[in-house]
């Protein structure tokens, strides 16, 4: 023995989502012996797992696309201009297929622990399948929003009929016609759920905690022509979403909200509102953000809009949010959703009024009265952007665990490493620009950082690196700083870290993991630290220990 440890795999990615997929396919193409690990059947990662009717893009999809091959982007058509769940993991197996991935890929194999090796500088990952693999970097595109959460609620194994988390929606059709069905939620997710099912199942009974505000998604399709004029416009669109905060088509008004009169706001909100996509959250003024009487006089605006919609007053007072303002947390769109309420087989229970006590055999019992129910969906959200990292034993040097460094909060080195954690990458992590944005657009721009930081770590030679405990406190400092002029620290919402059914999360104490600085200046901070020589990351050379 030389003390040379082969590895099984130089770089090992988990997840095999929007992330993953990209992921693999840049390490592919550089030649490097790599492999993607996935818990699911098959590859998709959130466009795998909701199945739910309704589900679909919030962003314009053809700003959702990759945008890394001319040849994909000529060659796909979206037929919508919020593509549907089927739709989207079609494209996802399409670009699979087309760049020859799947090949690279294992699934329905859970990693259940990575520990890194200091003395060998190797990444050991224990398999739920009884395997253990080595690999010198691990990439972790695990998702922001894969760890579905569940009420705790007693009596839950003992309901008769189907029930189910929205992320877990079953493969084969579920056959709701005529049936008794309770959503419990109200978070974007319930929101397309109720519009969608609401005209055809017998009852609906929607179980709602604390509304959401949410405004229409005003979807359309999109016809060979429009889309061979997209095709044209490839450059100009991806060009403006990089220009825009959340790195989607819709950029802001740049007038100060001040500046123009209340009747020119008022006709900004009219044409926004019944526009296609995140215009009336995204393309409003900046001061709705930040400034409370600026929001407050669109959160009225919309509370209007609402009201003109719900037939009910009374009902329509529960579907508006008083917590929180218009837009301080992401937006649900909607479909019909205001409507659904105006039918006879859909009714609301307000869970401040008549809390939910238990499961039962035959459906819910509030504080009020039993519901009977032959499905019950919980949309209940997630354990989110840390949870993924949470249900992984993930231990650094020193044997520290990634879950306990994160117990309180987070910290990282542009959302992308970890001090403590050498040799590991996060494309989209906690603290990254992608958090707060078009998703694969922040996708895109984490997975070509750190492929191109791991090719110069590899061009140099060097097997080790790790981000100073200095740099990740700077970028932490710089991330919570910026919650301090933003709203959305007032909210109580997975962007803070709020989840009342994980233990720790429930209080809905601020957890740092959101970047606000939009992704511009993200993009701007991220290239800063490459042209510097990634300053910021201590690179080293083990020689002797693995190859
Ligand atoms: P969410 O926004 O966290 O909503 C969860 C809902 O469940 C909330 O209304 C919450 O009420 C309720 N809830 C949770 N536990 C409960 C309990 N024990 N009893 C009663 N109610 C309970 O989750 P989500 O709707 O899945 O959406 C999460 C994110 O996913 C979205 O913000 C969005 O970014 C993304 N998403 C996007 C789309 C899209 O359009 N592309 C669609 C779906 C989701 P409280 O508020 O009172 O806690």
């Amino acid at each position: 023995m030389n003390g040379m440890t082969k590895l099984d795999y130089e770089v090992i990615v988990i997840g095999a989502g929007v992330g993953g997929i990209y992921q693999i396919k840049r390490l592919a193409d550089l030649g490097i012996k790599a492999t993607v690990l996935e818990l699911a059947g098959d590859l998709g990662g959130t466009w795998y797992w909701n199945r739910y009717p309704g589900a679909r893009f919030d962003s314009e999809s053809y700003t959702y696309g990759y945008s890394f091959s001319k040849e994909l982007l000529e060659e796909w058509h979206w037929k919508e201009r919020f593509s549907g769940q089927p739709e989207n993991l079609r494209y996802l197996n399409y670009v699979a297929d087309k760049f020859d991935l799947r090949k690279y890929m294992q699934f329905n194999v859970r990693v259940e622990a990575a520990h890194f090796d200091e003395a060998r500088t190797l990444w050991r990952l224990k398999l739920s399948d009884g395997r253990t693999l080595t690999c010198r970097f691990v990439i972790m595109t695990l998702g922001l929003l894969s760890q579905p959460t569940l009420p705790r609620l007693e009596g839950m194994d003992t309901f008769k009929g189907r029930s189910f988390h929205t992320y877990y929606w079953p493969q084969e059709p579920v056959d709701l016609a005529g049936k008794k069905v309770a959503v419990i939620g109200a978070g974007a997710t319930a929101i397309q759920v109720i519009g969608e099912i609401a005209d055809k199942v017998g009852e609906l009974t929607v179980f709602q905690r604390r509304p959401n505000w949410s405004a229409p998604l005003n979807n359309s399709p999109i016809s060979e022509t429009e889309m061979a004029d997209i095709r044209k416009r490839y450059d100009e669109i991806f060009a403006a979403c990089a220009r825009s905060p959340g790195g989607f088509v819709h950029e802001p008004d740049r007038r100060g909200f001040y500046e123009v009169s209340p009747e020119e706001r008022r006709a900004l909100w009219d044409r926004l509102y019944d526009e296609p996509g995140f215009g009336i959250w995204l393309a409003n003024f900046r001061e709705i953000f930040m400034d409370e009487a600026a929001n407050a006089e669109l959160s009225e605006y919309i509370a209007e809009r609402i009201r003109r919609r719900v037939k009910d007053p009374k009902v329509a007072e529960k579907l508006i949010p008083k917590d929180h303002g218009f837009g301080i947390q992401r937006v649900p769109m909607e479909t019909h959703y205001f409507e659904a309420f105006n039918r006879p087989n859909v009714h609301l229970v307000d869970l401040r009024e008549t809390p939910l006590e238990r499961v039962t055999e035959k459906g819910l019992r509030t504080t009020e009265r039993e519901y009977e129910f032959d499905v019950i969906v919980y949309a209940t959200g997630f354990d989110a952007i840390t949870g993924a990292f949470d249900h992984i034993d993930i231990r650094g040097t020193g044997g520290q665990t990634l879950r306990d460094k994160w117990r309180d909060s987070c910290s990282s080195f542009l959302g992308m490493m970890v001090h403590g954690f050498p040799n590991l990458l996060m494309p989209a992590g906690p603290q990254s620009g992608s958090a707060s944005t078009n998703y694969p657009r922040g996708i895109e721009t984490g997975v070509n950082w750190c492929t191109d930081f791991l090719q110069r770590v590899r061009e140099q030679g060097q097997t080790r690196f790790e981000a100073t405990a200095e740099a990740e406190a700077r970028w932490t400092a710089h991330v919570v700083g910026m919650y301090s002029v933003m709203l959305m620290r007032k909210a109580k919402g997975w962007f803070t870290g709020y989840n009342s059914n994980v233990a720790g999360h429930e209080e809905g104490k601020v957890r740092y993991f959101v970047y606000n600085g939009g992704a511009p200046k993200y993009v701007e901070r991220i290239n800063q630290v490459a042209a510097n020589g990634y300053e910021g990351v201590q690179l080293g050379v083990d020689l002797a220990k693995a190859s």
